[in-house]
């Protein structure tokens, strides 16, 4: 008998922490499908970061109600260093503190092969080299990032083993690796390198202490409470920078129109997220459309309206940032 899969009642594989395993595991994201996996700081639920329908599946799987950026996974500092930026700072940080439960935030490459949503939009992008074996055994033999936000449904704590995963998706995801308990259990730190000052956006299992040792001071966000910014405002949410007009049902020559389904007629650009009213499929698209309208120079974007129910939360949630007022 292999014992490389165990399928569990309700579909999720329950893959074991060996090469068979893992070469299933790697198998499922290549196919575009969600896999949870082990590191050592939570589980992550895993999908392949250059395909935005997988990486749309991550936000529906999780029942996410708005899209945040997520981090990419790899096996090594030199095959994240082919799609992100690394300046000096970068460099010293992941030569001392890679692999381990650290992750940087760092300009996007021209060729970069991640897809926009796994980065919500952003220039940017955040990326980490884990320290757990197996977790870094399926970076390579997936061979393309692994995008892994925390493998819980939201709103829910990080899952620290494969049975707590299971108890929030079973059944919403093609597999879990298991490969135990989390040594770590705490999320990794997040350090912002994009800008001239290093900023750290997130504490966790790497130390304030060991970065500022290597690279110097590291400016801490304001605390939360303080609301310095306004929603899509925040570094994290990349914004359009024509208007964005909400739930048209009518759009002028002067305007780019997001479509989703039949769309409006008019208007002096279209994108079309989804001509068969798929909210993966718009998902998917939706920052490769802000961005491409963006560039058409006209007065602004009309948003055809978007069904309120799954991933089309997110993405309305995501537009109406887009379209409040800008201070
Ligand atoms: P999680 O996926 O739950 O581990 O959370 C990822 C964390 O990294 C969140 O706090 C994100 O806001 C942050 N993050 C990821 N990518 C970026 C980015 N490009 N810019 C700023 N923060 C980021
Ligand atoms: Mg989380």
């Amino acid at each position: 008998m292999p014992r490389a899969t165990v399928i569990d009642h309700a579909m999720t594989e329950r893959l074991l922490d060996h090469a068979a395993g893992i070469a299933r595991a790697a198998q499922l994201l290549r196919e575009g499908a969600l896999v949870a996996f082990g590191t050592e700081t939570v589980y992550g639920l895993g999908a392949d970061a250059t395909d935005a329908a997988a990486v749309a599946g991550i936000f529906a799987a999780k029942r996410r109600p708005h899209f945040n950026p997520l981090i990419c996974h790899y096996e090594s500092a030199e095959a994240a260093f082919r799609d992100v930026v690394a300046d000096r700072r970068a460099r010293v940080v992941a030569a001392a503190l890679w692999p381990g439960p650290l992750t940087l935030v760092l300009p996007r490459r021209p060729d970069c092969r991640i897809a926009l949503l796994t980065g919500a939009g952003l220039d940017t992008q955040a990326v980490r080299v884990p320290a757990h074996a197996t977790a870094q055994a399926l970076c390579q033999a997936v061979g393309r990032p692994v995008a892994g936000p925390s493998a819980n449904m939201s709103g829910q704590v990080s899952p620290t083993t494969a049975q707590h995963v299971l108890d929030g998706l079973q059944g919403r995801i093609a597999a879990v690796l298991d490969s135990g308990p989390c040594a770590v259990g705490i999320e990794s730190t997040v350090l912002d390198l994009s800008g001239p000052t290093a900023v750290l956006l997130r504490h966790g299992g790497a130390t304030i202490e060991a970065i500022e040792a290597l690279i110097g001071p590291v400016a801490r966000l304001p605390a939360p409470q303080e609301p310095l910014r306004g929603p899509g405002m925040l570094a994290s949410h990349y914004a359009p920078s024509l208007p964005v007009r909400l739930d048209a049902t009518s759009v002028a020559a002067d305007e780019a129109l997001l479509a989703f389904g039949p769309p409006l007629q008019g208007a002096g650009a279209i994108f079309q997220l989804s001509a068969t009213g798929s909210l993966t499929e718009a998902a998917a698209r939706l920052f490769d459309g802000l961005r491409s309208l963006d560039r058409t120079g006209l007065r602004g974007i009309a948003a055809m309206p978007i069904p309120a129910t799954g991933l089309g939360l997110a993405i309305a949630d995501r537009l109406g940032r887009a379209a409040a007022p800008r201070g």
